[in-house]
């Protein structure tokens, strides 16, 4: 993947891994978009959640424990001290006004999902067979990078489920098969793969290989920036009960709910489209246009 194919998708921001998007690449993000909106399971209840969330539940969720240093925290100057300086003129650009910033009650959201389980949660107990969420944000995650392929901030799309565990893992494999048949649409050479996250520290790589023992996590990879190391455009994630205990979330009968979700990462697919095909979205195959409808 070229520097060139970088130049024409995005603008520099003047950060790594944060870009402007050029109009022809958010017309592919938002065809992408059309081709999920008509994959969404019947019945499912759509949330919208904004780039940020509240930092007590990214906390209760244990967020901290696996990828402390992902996650992203709002400061602000809202403390007694730094109102005082910005009154009197002594908190500029040029005196060092990052330091009087104290953490907020917001972190940068790191994954489209985390927001719903609460949601959910204060409902009640789930109906029988469960419930099927489509969810979408902004993510962030603190991984700088001048590769193509990993951005801090980059949008994610998800369908989730919660039920009984029996629901999750068939919706999963269902998702692994109607994804694939997504990625051969749109002309996307891929393979699914067992999968880890990338836990933090020491005690991480225990973490990491007992979720491939369990084979808790696949990924859909297309080779973007090179066939050997290819890119992970979608991941398809079975939570087992850590969701619905954290958030005492319960089934009809009353169990512990499992969850579940398959993650569309939108500008890793837009990427990988432009990859693929070509940095002129208008010169690509009419079928591909097609199902884009560009
Ligand atoms: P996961 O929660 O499985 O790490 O992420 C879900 C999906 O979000 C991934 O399969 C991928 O498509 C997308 N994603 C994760 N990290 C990045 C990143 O650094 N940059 C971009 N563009 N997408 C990412
Ligand atoms: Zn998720």
């Amino acid at each position: 993947m070229t520097e060139a194919l970088k130049a024409k998708l995005f603008h520099s921001l003047g950060v790594d891994g944060v870009y402007g998007r050029t109009g022809s690449y958010e017309a592919v993000v938002a065809g992408l978009t059309r081709c999920l909106d008509g994959l969404r399971p019947e019945a499912a209840e759509v949330f919208r959640f904004p780039p940020v969330m509240s930092r007590a539940q990214i906390e209760r969720s244990g967020y901290l424990k696996s990828f402390p240093n992902l996650l992203g925290c709002m400061c602000a100057l809202d403390q007694p001290e730094a109102q005082a300086r910005v009154a009197a003129g002594t908190c500029t650009e040029t005196a060092d006004w990052t330091s009087l910033l104290s953490a907020g009650d917001l972190v940068l959201t790191p994954a489209a999902c985390y927001p719903l389980y609460p949601i959910l949660a204060a409902r009640g107990g789930l109906s029988e067979g469960g419930v099927t969420c489509d969810v979408a944000c902004e993510c962030f995650r603190r991984e700088p990078s001048t590769a193509m392929d990993r951005f801090q901030s980059f949008r994610m799309r998800e369908f989730v489920r919660i039920g009984a565990a029996q629901d999750i893992v068939q919706f999963r494999q269902d998702w692994i098969a109607r994804a694939r048949a997504l990625a051969d649409d749109l002309g996307l050479p891929h393979k699914i793969d067992l999968a880890s996250d990338p836990f933090f520290g020491r005690t991480g790589v225990l973490m990491a290989n007992s979720q491939i023992e369990q084979a808790l996590k696949f990924e859909l990879l297309v080779p973007v920036i090179s066939a050997e190391r290819p890119t992970a455009c979608m991941s398809f994630n079975y939570h087992q009960d850590h969701f619905g205990e954290t958030w005492d979330l319960k089934t009809h009968d009353g169990a512990l709910a499992h969850t579940g979700c398959v993650a569309f990462g939108m500008d890793r697919l837009a990427v990988a489209l432009f990859a693929t095909h070509g940095p002129d979205s208008t010169a690509w195959p009419l079928t591909l246009k097609a199902r884009l409808d560009l």
